[in-house]
């Protein structure tokens, strides 16, 4: 295995990326937490996704116990 990313912007091998939280805009709404990565040596962003660890900002009490993550029924 010879993967060797590098940076579009800077071409630094991309060893290490610095991790944000930032938030994801829908039609001017916040929607959800978003991790960005970032060159560590130019802070050109490479990537972003929705952070897997986030859940939806609990608007009711889930069942049961605390925390648990709600049922998903999508296919
Ligand atoms: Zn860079």
């Amino acid at each position: 295995m010879a993967i060797q990313g590098q940076c579009p912007k800077c071409g630094h091998r991309v060893l290490h990326v610095n991790v944000e939280q930032v938030v994801g805009v829908v039609d001017g709404e916040s929607k959800a937490r978003i991790l960005s990565y970032s060159c560590i040596h130019c802070n050109a962003v490479l990537g972003a996704q929705i952070d897997p660890r986030s859940r939806p900002r609990p608007k009711r009490k889930a069942e049961g116990t605390g925390g648990a993550q709600p049922p998903q029924n999508a296919t």
